[in-house]
């Protein structure tokens, strides 16, 4: 169930401030508010979509297209598209979900290492970009 109040809805709604990047009929990017890379956005639909389950169910087509357009374009406006990015969806609880409202993440700016850190036994495995973070 879509919860109305999330952080992203209200962003959407204009209730809360943010730093946009790009807006059309689909989507909206923003900056995400505690970058983990040197360039960190973050591209949500403006539909009101839990995550990707709810999104592939129920978004019309056109929706699918406008999300998947809007990511290339956002990296294309962030000058990353030659050098390269990451675009990365956390989705649930074991994705690390933490803003009810489906978005992508865009890290770029830098060589961003490879793959995830996973948790295990309690214990945060760092690897690759993290690992990088832990040390910096
Ligand atoms: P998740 O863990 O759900 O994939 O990522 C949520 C992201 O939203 C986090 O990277 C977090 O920093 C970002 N975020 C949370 N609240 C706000 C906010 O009010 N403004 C912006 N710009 N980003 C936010």
């Amino acid at each position: 169930m879509y919860d109305k109040n999330n952080v992203f809805a209200k962003i959407l709604r204009g209730e809360i401030p943010c730093n946009k990047i790009y807006e059309d009929e689909f989507v909206l990017a923003f900056k995400d508010i505690n970058p983990q890379a040197k360039i960190h956005a973050l591209v949500i639909p403006k539909g009101a979509y839990v995550d990707m389950d709810d999104f592939a169910l129920n978004a019309k087509s056109k929706e699918i297209e406008g999300l998947i357009r809007g990511l290339g374009k956002v990296a294309n406006i962030l000058g990353v598209s030659t050098s390269g990015y990451r675009y990365l969806g956390n989705n649930g609880r074991d994705g690390g979900q933490e803003v009810p409202h489906l978005h992508f993440h865009i890290f770029g700016g830098q060589s961003l290492g490879r793959m995830i850190s996973i948790k295990k036994d309690g214990w945060r495995i760092k690897k690759s970009t993290q690992f990088f973070f832990w040390w910096d």
